[in-house]
């Protein structure tokens, strides 16, 4: 079916031929009698990864294909979504080995785009943690792979965007959890000196991130405020907590009924959302005992928040410096400050090491996410913020890029010619493509 679609980012959108399926010789039949196409789960990557004249769209194939609930191995179809496997896993003492910021997307997206979350500095990235997965290649034919098996395959399939085929099937490792809930603590950093700080004293904690008020000058500039936190023991939870210590979170959500006017976000709502972010915490350090939805996915409780940005959408720039180049955020955030560019949502997280990633995005460093609406002077500004991001050694997410160029990409990934050539064995003619596929030349 034709139709309009654009991802989280409602930047860009374009007119595609959508196809659903729920059985594999059905999507087989689609692969083969396919032009071309692109995978798409729920279109919560930010930009034009999952974008093309024809998507292939997994969210119908979502069944359950094995849980061992003693030894914590899930095995699903790519359509699932975090958010139903929780509901399945969370009662019996298990949670998902790593989860992005919300738990609206699929298997197959968190492979494709190999996600990460506040533990990558212990636990590494969603691929880190299958046992093996089944691939449809583009001329139709089913394969499996894992770590041992076609390892290429494997490696170019965790963080490849899709190119490689379409993700069938996922087998991964769980994670054992003591409860549902998370101790954590709420730490007021007064500058980004003390942030940083804060992250080295604290990086025993299993989950991390910082959000940080981008527009502050001087002895303010760069502060914020650190969240740290581990599943709570069962000694840690209050009498109506250790009645259910394994409840799911009460669904509360509300929806943002349509896109907000551009002009409602200018330097001065910035301002003043920051200003009252900081200060909502009175206390300097602020310990709790919290279900694990909103320390987790603090904006899924506000569905399609996306809006609030507007018709013309946003970009979320998002990139990793190495450990020593703690100048480059500082001239990052300096360049965000003088040219009035504030974002509501600039998150810090520092990640850990990952050994040998071929086209994954983290390494270790500091990665720096932030919102930005699209509007006139915005290209230019992030090209340049590009130059500085190359300068100190450093790289974009391909998930949340609609609009970077193939050098940067090129300059950010040292092994980019031998994910293209693993891309160019197992999708020859460039069958399966998006419009960042095409724009980054990995397909072209
Ligand atoms: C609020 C929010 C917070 C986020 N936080 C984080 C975060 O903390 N860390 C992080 O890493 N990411 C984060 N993301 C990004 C998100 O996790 C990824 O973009 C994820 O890939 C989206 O999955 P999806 O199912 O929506 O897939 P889509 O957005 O539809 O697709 C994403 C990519 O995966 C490919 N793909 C999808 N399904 C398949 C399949 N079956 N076979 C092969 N390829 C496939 C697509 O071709 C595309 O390249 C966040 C996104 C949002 C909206």
């Amino acid at each position: 079916m034709k139709k309009v679609i654009a991802n989280w980012g409602n930047y860009p959108a374009m007119e595609s031929d959508e196809r659903l399926f729920s059985y594999d010789d059905q999507l087989q039949d689609i692969i083969r009698n396919s032009p071309h196409f692109i995978p798409r789960g729920n279109g919560r990557c930010y930009g034009d990864a999952s974008l093309a004249g024809e998507t292939i769209n997994t969210i119908k194939y979502d069944k359950i294909l094995s849980f061992d609930s003693e030894n914590g191995v899930f095995e699903c179809q790519s359509g699932l979504t975090l958010d139903q496997i929780l509901e399945v896993i969370v009662p019996k003492g298990w949670f998902l080995p790593v989860t992005p910021g919300t738990k609206f997307i699929t298997i197959g997206g968190a492979v494709g785009s190999d996600v990460h979350g506040k533990n990558h500095h212990v636990d590494g990235t969603f691929g880190q943690h299958i046992i093996d997965m089944d691939i449809i290649l583009a001329d139709g034919s089913l394969v499996t792979c894992s770590p041992s098996q076609l390892p290429d395959l494997f490696e170019a399939t965790c963080g490849g965007m899709g190119l490689t085929g379409m993700i069938t099937r996922v087998k991964f490792q769980l994670k054992k959890i003591p409860s549902s809930y998370i101790s954590q603590k709420q730490i007021k950093a007064a500058n980004l000196e003390e942030l940083i700080r804060l992250f080295e004293e604290y990086k025993h904690y299993t989950y991390s991130m910082a959000w940080i008020d981008c527009l502050q000058k001087g002895n303010s500039f760069g502060r914020g405020i650190m969240t740290i936190g581990e599943f709570a023991k069962p000694e840690e939870l209050n009498e109506k907590q250790r009645k259910a210590p394994l409840a799911l979170p009460k669904k509360k959500a509300i929806t943002i009924p349509f896109n907000f006017p551009s002009w409602s976000l200018n330097t001065f709502t910035v301002k003043a959302f920051n200003f009252l972010y900081y200060n909502k915490n009175v206390k300097k350090e602020i310990s709790s005992v919290t279900t694990y939805e909103p320390f987790f996915y603090p904006l899924d409780a506000l569905l399609h928040w996306n809006r609030c940005y507007g018709k013309k959408g946003f970009v979320q720039y998002q990139f990793v410096l190495p450990l020593e180049a703690k100048e480059g955020l500082i001239d990052i955030l300096r360049r965000i400050g003088a040219r009035g560019m504030g974002s509501f949502l600039v998150v810090l997280k520092v990640f850990g090491k990952q050994e040998n990633s071929l086209i994954s995005f983290p390494f270790e460093g500091y990665t720096l996410a932030l919102d930005f609406p699209v509007r006139k002077g915005l290209f230019e500004f992030l090209d340049e913020l590009d130059q500085v991001v190359l300068k100190y050694g450093g790289r974009l997410y391909m998930s949340k890029d609609a609009r970077m160029k193939p050098s940067m990409l090129e300059a950010g990934y040292p092994r980019l010619q031998e994910f293209k050539s693993i891309v160019q064995k197992y999708n020859p003619d460039g069958k399966i493509r998006s419009i960042q596929s095409d724009r980054l030349e990995l397909t072209k």
